[in-house]
């Protein structure tokens, strides 16, 4: 065939591909427009917790509509999370009837050019943080388990009260100075109307909760401040919801302010430990659950997080029960809270030594956080922990603390554990990372090792290399061997 006569074919073909594919895609956004809106997530926390933590994703679209997406698996590992309180672009695999069903989407993107970085201070929360709790009782339960001075004084800016508790997480970078606490109201309906299987289940009509909790303090509470709303409400309740309490955002109108109101749904077990309710605040505040090494799907078994275990090896409050520690360093970091003197984040080809403050000790002028980039999806990050402070005292020991963080699984950041296979629970020391090991990725081409601890935290090298030089202290290059003290972790498990 004469080469003319070749290339014409191959046109021919290419046009025909093209209006192939033209006349498919036309069909699929016909039936299933997509649709715009701001994504709200919501975290539940069994009082038991069992293996997988529920989550629960909601659209409002322009309307003020809002509306569940169906959270899958493959939406989780697709980055779903990454994208709360953003507005994005949803596409649904089924049609969208514009009513209040849920919507079955198959894919979520930003709906402007907007992407998000790990570690983007787009998602900063920094500065007074008023909220307010609201006590309901359901409608067929009397009991008023705490009373109002319990609830108001659980903010207070003392040790065990919430405001003494986020500023020392923070370094002063929030308070929660002007939260407030109003008594008992009634709900109108009975606890099966909300929870139609009260202590089980995850179907908890928490919207319906929130509509009626607070429209029953309507007369009594001014959701707006006269200009500076409170940022969340924490409803307390007389009885169980579901399996959970839940913690996350949720839009609606309140006295004229129309805002995702950060928010949290606490049955009686939930704020019998102060942890709890610190640890929904952090769901809040837009914190996922944090996470040891072990990849059973059970995001409460690191001790080191208030958003994973919240309470164990935490300390104790005479009237509030187990409080919560601080939270993993990269939490910290996409919350804000560090200047850029306070964060180091380790370059290509360099090696650097240098002292970590731990999370709680007072600020002695070195870095507090280490980011070690690898991928648009995946960092790690590298804090020092020590016994003091109030909400660390009670840590399993002294260590350097190193977490995974993935954004394609729903708990990011997982504490890196060295033991083969990982311990159930992340108090072994494999998790804590003591002067002398050096953590080695070499899928990925980095090392950390501790060099030794100081008064106020560790010193630390990060490595990222041309690999001979980064191995030098925990490689024997000669005989490809580890040396004594070392550990490694090759990624290809997890
Ligand atoms: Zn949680």
């Amino acid at each position: 065939m004469p080469l003319l006569d070749m290339t014409f074919v191959r046109i021919a073909l290419l046009i025909a591909m093209m209006l192939l594919s033209g006349v498919t895609m036309a069909g699929s956004q016909s039936a299933y427009a997509p649709v715009e809106g701001l994504l709200s997530v919501v975290w539940g926390d069994a009082a038991t917790p069992g293996r997988n933590a529920p989550i629960r994703a909601m659209l409002t679209d322009d309307e003020g509509r809002t509306r569940r997406i169906k959270v899958s698996d493959d939406l989780l590992n697709r980055g779903l999370l990454r994208w709360n309180g953003q507005r994005v672009r949803v596409y649904p695999r089924s049609g969208d009837t514009g009513d209040a069903s849920d919507l079955d989407v198959g894919e979520v993107r930003a709906a402007a050019v907007q992407l998000v970085a790990l570690t983007s201070t787009s998602t900063a929360v920094t500065g007074s943080q008023p909220w307010i709790s609201i006590l309901c009782k359901f409608a067929d339960v009397a009991a008023e388990p705490k009373d109002l001075a319990f609830f108001e004084g659980m903010y207070a800016n003392m040790p065990g009260g919430l405001d003494h508790f986020w500023r020392e997480l923070s370094y002063d970078q929030i308070d929660v100075v002007g939260s407030t606490a109003v008594d008992w109201v009634t709900l109108p309906g009975n606890q099966a109307d909300y929870a139609p299987t009260p202590g089980s289940g995850t179907d908890a009509n928490l919207n319906q909760v929130f509509d009626d909790c607070t429209a029953a303090v309507d007369d009594i509470v001014d959701f707006s401040r006269g200009g500076e709303p409170f940022v969340g409400i924490n409803i307390m309740l007389n009885e169980d919801l579901d399996c959970c309490a839940w913690g996350g955002n949720r839009y609606a109108t309140l006295d004229g302010v129309a805002k995702n109101w950060r928010t949290t749904w606490n049955p009686p077990w939930s704020f019998r430990n102060e942890g709890i309710i610190a640890h929904e605040m952090g769901h809040g505040f837009g914190l996922h659950h944090a996470n040891n090494f072990d990849d059973d799907g059970n995001p409460y078994d690191s001790p080191w997080d208030v958003m994973s275990a919240a309470t164990a090896y935490g300390s104790v409050d005479e009237t509030y029960g187990e409080l919560g520690k601080h939270t993993n360093v990269w939490h910290k970091d996409i919350l804000g809270w560090f200047p850029p003197t306070q964060r180091f984040e380790a370059q290509p080809d360099t090696i650097v030594t240098l002292e970590l403050d731990a999370l709680a000790a007072a600020d002695a002028g070195h870095y507090r956080v280490a980011i070690v980039p690898v991928d648009a999806d995946h960092l790690y990050s590298v804090e020092a922990r020590q016994r003091v402070g109030l909400y660390d005292a009670e840590l399993p020991g002294n260590a350097v603390i190193i977490h995974q963080v993935d954004m394609t699984r729903p708990e990011p950041a997982w504490a890196v554990d060295a033991d083969v296979p990982p311990a159930n629970y992340g108090d072994n020391p494999g998790t804590m990372w003591e002067p002398g090991e050096t953590f080695i990725d070499p899928d990925n081409g980095l090392a950390i090792k501790v060099e030794r601890e100081t008064a106020n935290g560790f010193v630390v090298t990060i490595g990222r290399p041309t690999i001979p030089q980064v191995f030098r202290d925990g490689f024997d290059e000669a005989t490809a061997s580890l040396r004594p003290g070392s550990k490694i972790i090759s990624t290809d498990t997890h």
